[in-house]
């Protein structure tokens, strides 16, 4: 877990901010759910054997003798509030998002935290390939306003329960006759969560995957129309993708379309990165989940959504140094002498923002020269100088920092005429 210092949250208000406006451009609105959820809703909805669930999940017994868990991603939790809330009344599509932390028990290295932070989306009822295309469309023009380049989509489709079980059945043969050949996880896998073999990071199986049967040969007629679709759309927006037939992610809950989105030239993970070290790189990733929702007791309800993460864009944009212009505002800063100066400008410097201007002050440095020096660092368009004899005569004095010109104005009057000096 790390701490995001004062040196960082410009990158972090600046992403949160083009969120925000995208995500009202695109017509989502935004929920938020409880950091803490039952357990059980991430069993369920996670899926019991993913690494999430197996490895990597923080979990309590209160002393009620609940099983809490600190959300490991947010899907389930959106999905639980939707149902809880009565939004699956409401005319669909549902368009949701949520940002804020998730926690992982991962192995932490650089991205790869054990509290990482991630903007979430969800599209909910609707199942036309056009949503999943603008699902990638939607990250594209974040990372556009954030001067991201050069990334690229990995995208793949792992079918749906009509044509899944046939594959899955294909590639078990496949690979019982190579058990021995596979790293222990794999030989697990095998057993539990076969398509998972096809994305170990181990070059020995990633060797035997290579000759594994691809389900993108496998696919039912609607899938194959789907991806087919999806990948139109992208076309049609000129969003550069790659096809990954070894990515499945890690979620059982994933029906058709995959993605993760990935600087060009890097490798992926997926959405348990247990024992695939190297993969750390992906910004986002997601796809769709038709049967989630009947899945946690609702009705049959299609839906996509992926995550970003935003440490991980955090890191890329300072890894490119990518400015961020902050539009600032011309400064006051206020300087107090004495104990009376001092009680007097605690109102002031209220008045003073109240007004609409911004302003800094030290209340705690005494000598005139530190305060002048604070004043410059910040860069200070104007100082208000309060002293005794000014309390007194109900005065304050302005100096133009740039050009040391001061001049004694009367204290009721000084909103009028630093608001009269700015506009020049
Ligand atoms: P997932 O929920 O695993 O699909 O992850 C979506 C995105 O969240 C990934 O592509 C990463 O950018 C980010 N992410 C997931 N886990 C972590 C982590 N432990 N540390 C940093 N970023 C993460």
């Amino acid at each position: 877990m790390h701490d995001i210092l004062p040196a960082d949250q410009p990158y972090w208000e600046r992403i949160n901010q083009v969120i925000k406006n995208l995500a009202r451009a695109y017509g989502f609105e935004r929920l938020d759910t409880p950091i803490l959820e039952e357990t059980d809703l991430f069993v369920k909805g996670t899926g019991a054997d993913t690494d999430i669930i197996e490895k990597e999940m923080y979990t309590l017994r209160t002393k009620g003798g609940d099983q809490l868990t600190l959300r490991p991603e947010f899907t389930p939790a959106i999905m639980r509030a939707y149902l809880e809330n009565g939004l699956s009344g409401l005319p669909h599509p549902v368009r949701i998002y949520s940002v804020g932390p998730i926690f992982r028990y991962e192995r932490p290295q650089k991205g790869r935290y054990r509290q990482s932070h991630q903007a979430n989306f969800e599209i909910i009822g609707e199942k036309e390939a056009v949503i999943d295309a603008q699902l990638i469309q939607l990250f594209f023009a974040m990372s556009k306003e954030l001067n991201l380049k050069n990334l690229v989509v990995q995208i793949n489709s792992i079918g749906c329960p009509n044509c899944r079980p046939a594959y899955r059945k294909k590639l078990v043969n496949f690979y019982k006759n190579r058990k021995k050949e596979l790293c222990l996880n794999c030989q697990k896998r095998l057993e539990q969560n076969p398509l998972r073999l096809l994305d170990c990071k181990e070059t020995k199986c990633q060797r035997i995957a290579q000759e594994a049967p691809q389900i993108i040969d496998q696919l039912c007629g609607d899938c194959h129309n789907h991806f087919k679709n999806v990948l139109e759309f992208l076309d049609e927006v000129n969003i550069p993708y790659m096809l990954n037939p070894y990515l499945v992610r890690g979620l059982d809950y994933y029906t058709k379309t995959v993605f993760e989105v990935l600087p060009e030239g890097e490798e992926g993970d997926s959405a348990e990165g247990g024992a695939r070290q190297k993969r750390q790189i992906a910004l986002a990733g997601g796809g769709r989940y038709d049967g989630l929702i009947k899945l946690l007791g609702g009705k049959d309800t299609p839906a996509a959504g992926f995550a970003i993460g935003l440490d991980r864009i955090v890191n890329l944009m300072k890894e490119k140094s990518v400015k961020i212009v902050q539009q600032k505002r011309p400064l006051v800063f206020l300087i107090q002498l004495g104990d009376l100066a001092k009680k007097k400008s605690l109102k002031l410097f209220e008045e003073l923002r109240r007004a609409g201007l911004e302003v800094a002050s030290s209340f705690s440095r005494d000598t005139i020269k530190s305060q002048l020096k604070t004043a410059d660092r910040l860069e200070a368009r104007f100082s208000l100088i309060l002293g005794q004899k000014e309390v007194l005569d109900e005065t304050i004095i302005i100096k133009e920092m740039v050009s040391g010109i001061q001049e004694t104005v009367p204290l009721a009057k000084v909103v009028k005429e630093l608001k009269k000096r700015l506009r020049k």
